[in-house]
């Protein structure tokens, strides 16, 4: 069983198909390092995922094996996004999942961007 957020990337995960254009995504960014779309089940008003469109697995891959220019470009994008969605002044959340204790779901690494109200408490679990 393959630990989560490392090892072997799947060019068949759900976001390298969006990256394909082989299934719909609703896109509200995109550029040489990065691409952001809808998430398919807000947890916010606003709840955006931004995807390098290198094949990294995870945020600790990507930060392994990137290069310097793809992690500029690619956090330079996340703040973009949120300016162009005027998240800025309101003030938004992003997180990473990595691995199997963050709960990833999708071993294509993604920040999720939200927006649109008051986040609340970091982590709302701690302890149970
Ligand atoms: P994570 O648990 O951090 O791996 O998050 C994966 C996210 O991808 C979840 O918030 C899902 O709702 C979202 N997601 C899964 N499939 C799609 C899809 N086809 N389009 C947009 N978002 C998706």
């Amino acid at each position: 069983m393959p630990v989560k957020g490392l090892g072997e990337y799947d060019t068949n995960n759900i976001f390298a198909r969006i990256l394909r254009d082989e299934i719909p995504s609703r896109r509200v960014f995109e550029n040489e390092y990065a691409v952001a779309f809808h998430d398919i089940a807000p947890q916010a008003p606003i709840h955006i995922l931004v995807i390098p469109r290198g094949p990294y697995i995870s945020f600790a891959d990507f930060t392994a094996k990137a290069s310097d220019a793809e992690i500029a470009g690619f956090f330079r994008a996340v703040g973009e996004v949120a300016r162009q969605l005027h998240l800025e002044a309101p003030g938004y959340r992003i997180l990473s999942n990595m691995g199997e204790h963050a709960g990833q779901e999708v071993p294509h690494f993604h920040v999720h961007l939200f927006g649109g109200q008051k986040m609340g408490a970091m982590l709302v679990n701690h302890g149970s």
